[in-house]
């Protein structure tokens, strides 16, 4: 299940975590605190009865842009969305044990079982190795025995997956593959492009970067995921397309703006 804080929903929406904590109060949802991890429903809530009417209030100018200083979160959205995507192995079936420190971890179990395909590029965790193979590495996914992204065939959930790639064996079922799994890796199939629904954003994650005056700035659009209309920042900038649609927000008016490659 998609979850965000109460700390990302108000990022999103580009206002204080506080205003956010009140908001939920008024429908109900109380104590939050800025960690708080909040259901896909109380974030419907939320923006239902107070999306707009945040949106509609304009924030306080940004004192001074981060400017150039962005440039770590950009390519980090950047790589996000161009990482190759690779067909990795992934383990449905996992056990528990102590690290040298004496603390629960979680571990690979010696003899998995089957073992299948997943593209975790799509997935919420995203791809831990960025798209590269790193044989030996691995990576759990938190939440409960069932929880986790499904693999290509489709509704089995995996608990762990490795920096190795999945290559479908000529006979699967003697390398302890997935069929069916190995069937749709053979045939380029089961990429999770765009993301598994189940794991996707309520957000609409689309960004723009425009320059300001010689001030490179990042708008991020507030509006929900796979909503109608030009994409809209906090501060009222409108974009279809990018650079060249760009409408600027009220209090850019008059500025100098040109695309900020
Ligand atoms: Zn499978
Ligand atoms: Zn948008």
């Amino acid at each position: 299940m998609f979850m965000l804080t109460v700390h990302e929903v108000a990022a999103r929406y580009q206002c204080s975590t506080t205003l956010v904590v009140g908001l939920l109060a008024k429908i109900g949802f109380r104590n939050a605190k800025p960690d708080t991890r909040l259901s896909a429903v109380i974030v419907y809530r939320l923006d239902s009865e107070w999306g707009d009417k945040i949106r509609a209030k304009r924030p306080a100018a940004a004192p001074g842009f981060a400017g150039e200083a962005d440039d770590a979160s950009i390519s980090a959205r950047r790589d996000r969305q161009l990482k190759p995507h690779i067909m990795r192995i992934a383990h449905a079936r996992i056990t528990g044990g102590r690290d040298a420190m004496r603390n629960r971890v979680s571990m690979l179990l010696p003899d998995p079982g089957l073992v299948h395909a997943i593209d975790a590029a799509g997935t919420r965790d995203g791809d831990p190795w960025g798209g590269e193979v790193v044989p030996g590495a691995v990576h759990f996914f938190g939440g409960p025995m069932d929880s986790g992204p499904t693999a290509a065939c489709g509704w089995m959930h995996m608990r762990a997956v490795l920096g190795e790639e999945f290559v479908p064996a000529d006979d699967p079922a003697r390398e302890n593959q997935c069929p069916r799994c190995a069937a749709i890796a053979a045939d380029g199939k089961g990429f999770r492009n765009p993301p598994d629904p189940y794991y996707r954003s309520f957000f609409c994650e689309r960004y723009l970067r425009v320059r300001i005056d010689g001030v490179v700035t990042v708008k991020d659009c507030s509006l929900r995921d796979l909503h109608d209309g030009p994409h809209r920042a906090r501060d009222g900038a409108e974009w279809e397309i990018g650079g060249d649609d760009y409408v600027p927000a009220p209090a850019e008016v008059g500025r100098h703006i040109t695309k900020a490659s």
